[in-house]
């Protein structure tokens, strides 16, 4: 047992809904820190950590459902597997609105209580990230992704009710609004905020829902076609309208983000592409003509002759595709020089005689005097 709520608002465990509510009043009125104008900064956080607790008290007590989990396990959940009360958490600024109205400003207590209600939309929005090979990026691809959104229940429109019949909400007298008023003194900030217990909507079920137990909403598996668009760079976001979580009339965007996976021997830059190649010294020296695969594509890349170890060849116009212009980057070859560990005699022999001519000569090539 965390708290007991009873003892909070001093009211025993049969208290009626009436007499629970009276508590409250009483004891917000008491330890509301407006009415205490002489308390000092610690006393303040004191009343405020006072009315807090009352606060949350009364939001289980006050809610069948609450009540019910509460007077069972001892705790409440406020939200999934969150059992600390935040001011989010409080549906009954409206039944209070002579003793919230009061509410002093710039603390934490206000703050806190004003987040709750932003980004609402925001919050129907679903960002997935998705994989995809270097090759798919190369190529461009269309990926089928699969996920889960919630959707407005068709059953009843989204209204939660059973053939769409509903009452005015009492919380809000059916204007689906909830009239918030900060501050201190002189200062009076009103703000007004979608009715939590109606969703703004201003009208509450009369019978509950039964395809979507009253939320309005359902949960579907949507099966989407995402184009991965040719020259698709990693965490690329793709937005499509419309198809995030939608709950009554409003409806988020579903956003892809792509995750471009590294290809072993390929280095990406941008629209570049880098590989590597190894020649022999022979080749570096005398000049070659050599195969160079990318995925499906086939390259015929020019060595030219005394082409250095290390040395970039390039390619050009063989990189990725350029995404929102015109043609592509380009590809470059890495160069390496691979000295042979095992020789046969004779070409240990040749490889002598050239070092003795180069040494006659006292340099390589272009370095003789
Ligand atoms: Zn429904
Ligand atoms: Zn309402």
């Amino acid at each position: 047992m965390s708290k007991d709520y009873y003892q909070v608002l001093g009211v025993s465990r049969d208290a009626s809904p009436e007499e629970i509510k009276s508590a409250f009043r009483k004891l917000a009125r008491k330890y509301h820190p407006d009415a205490n104008p002489n308390a000092n900064e610690k006393d303040r956080k004191a009343l405020e950590e006072k009315f807090k607790e009352i606060s949350e008290a009364y939001e289980v007590l006050s809610d069948p459902q609450k009540k019910k989990m509460y007077d069972q396990t001892g705790s409440v959940e406020f939200g999934p597997g969150r059992s600390d009360f935040n001011w989010q958490d409080f549906t009954h600024f409206s039944d209070f609105e002579d003793i919230f109205s009061r509410i002093f400003g710039g603390s934490d207590f206000g703050s806190q209580f004003f987040s709750g209600f932003r980004n609402e939309r925001a919050d129907l929005d679903i960002a997935i990230r998705i994989r995809v090979s270097l090759e798919d990026a190369f190529y461009g691809k269309t990926k089928i992704v699969k996920y889960r959104r919630n959707k407005t229940c068709d059953a009843c429109g989204g209204t939660g009710a059973e053939n769409g019949r509903t009452n005015v909400c009492k919380t809000c007298g059916g204007t689906g609004q909830q009239r918030i008023v900060q501050g201190q003194g002189f200062f009076r900030m009103v703000s007004v905020t979608v009715c939590r217990d109606c969703g703004g909507s201003g009208r509450v079920p009369e019978k509950v829902c039964s395809v979507c137990k009253g939320t309005g909403t359902v949960t579907i598996r949507e099966t989407l076609e995402v184009k991965i668009p040719k020259g698709a760079p990693s965490n690329l976001k793709m937005r499509y309208r419309g198809k995030g979580q939608s709950h009554g009339r409003s409806v988020g965007d579903l956003f892809i983000i792509l995750d471009v996976a590294d290809e072993p021997g390929i280095r990406r830059e941008g629209d570049d592409l880098y590989v590597q190649k190894e020649i022999t010294f022979p080749q570096a020296a005398l000049g070659t003509e050599l195969e160079i695969n990318l995925f499906k594509e086939r390259y015929t890349l020019q060595v030219p002759a005394g082409t250095q170890p290390g040395e970039y060849l390039k390619l050009k116009g063989a990189g990725m595709h350029h995404m929102r212009r015109n043609g592509n980057g380009d590809l470059y070859v890495k160069i390496n020089i691979s000295v042979p560990k095992k020789l046969t005699a004779r070409q240990r022999e040749l490889i002598q005689q050239l070092d003795e001519d180069l040494d006659r000569k006292k340099g390589w090539f272009g370095r003789s005097k």
